[in-house]
C-alpha cells in the first residue's frame, strides 16, 4: 500500500529541509553532522533529515518519513541515525513536535567535561527556566540516548540537554522552537565557557530565575491584538 503525501506532509518536510541552513548559519554543525526532525501536527507522522546527506544537497523530497516506531512510510534513504532518539521523545512527550540533535562545539565541551550549565545569565533563565541539565553516556545505537533524554529534561525545565560526551539534544513545541533552543544552547555554553576562563560565574538566585522564566514564556514579544485573540 503506498503512502499519501498530504500537503500537511508536505509543507512539514519543507520546514524540516529548510531549518538543517539554520544549523550551518548558526555554526551548529560539522560535515553531516547534526539532524531536525518534526512531527507532522495531529499525527504519529516524523519527517527526519536522511543519513549521511551533505547539507547542500538536502531537499524536501529527500526528507524521511517514518512512523513512531521508525518504519519508513516515504523517502528513498534511510533516516538519520539519529532517528530513534527522536523517536523515543515523540513517543514519550507527547507534547514534542520538534527535536534537534547537533555537536555545537562549545555546549558539547560541556558534555565532554561531563558538566551541566549553570544558569549564570538571564538569557539563560528566559529560554532555559535553570541549568542546561547534563544527561547521561549512552551508546549511538541503543536505545539509550532517547531514554535519557526524555529522563533528563523530565525533571527540568530546559528544552535543552547535553548528553555526556556527545553532544545536544533540544525539543520545543516545533522544529523551529527546537531550532532555536540549540541555536541559545550553543550561545550561552559559550558565554558561560568564556566566563569561566576569567572567574567563578555568580549564579542568580531561584526567585529571580523563575521571575524571569515566567515572565518570558508569558508576556515577553509580541502580543497578538485584541481582534487575533
Ligand atoms: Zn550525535
Amino acid at each position: 500500500m503506498s503512502f499519501e503525501i498530504t500537503p500537511e506532509v508536505a509543507q512539514m518536510r519543507e520546514r524540516v529541509c529548510a531549518l538543517h541552513a539554520e544549523l550551518l548559519r548558526w555554526g551548529l554543525v560539522t560535515w553531516t553532522s547534526g539532524n531536525v526532525s518534526g512531527r507532522v501536527p495531529g499525527t504519529d507522522l516524523i519527517v527526519i533529515k536522511p543519513s549521511g546527506v551533505s547539507y547542500d544537497d538536502l531537499t524536501p523530497e529527500l526528507m524521511v518519513v517514518t512512523d513512531l516506531e521508525g518504519k519508513v512510510l516515504a523517502g528513498d534513504l534511510a533516516p538519520s541515525s539519529d532517528a530513534e532518539s527522536h523517536n523515543e521523545v515523540y513517543r514519550r512527550m507527547p507534547e514534542v513536535g520538534g527535536v534537534v540533535h547537533t555537536h555545537s562545539p562549545y555546549a558539547t565541551a560541556w558534555a565532554a567535561r561531563g558538566e551541566a550549565i549553570p544558569c549564570v545569565l538571564t538569557a539563560m533563565a528566559d529560554e532555559f527556566g535553570g541549568e542546561i541539565p547534563l544527561g547521561p553516556f549512552a551508546l549511538i545505537g541503543s536505545d539509550a540516548i532517547g531514554k535519557g533524554i526524555v529522563d533528563t529534561l523530565a525533571g527540568h525545565r530546559s528544552p535543552a540537554v547535553i548528553m555526556r560526551n556527545h553532544g545536544v539534544f533540544t525539543i520545543g513545541k516545533d522544529p523551529k522552537s527546537a531550532v532555536k533552543a540549540a541555536v541559545m544552547a550553543e550561545d550561552v555554553a559559550r558565554t558561560v565557557h568564556l566566563a569561566r576562563q576569567l572567574g567563578e560565574p555568580v549564579p542568580i538566585a531561584q526567585e529571580h530565575v523563575d521571575q524571569l522564566y515566567d515572565r518570558y514564556q508569558n508576556v515577553y514579544g509580541q502580543q497578538p491584538s485584541p481582534k487575533e485573540q
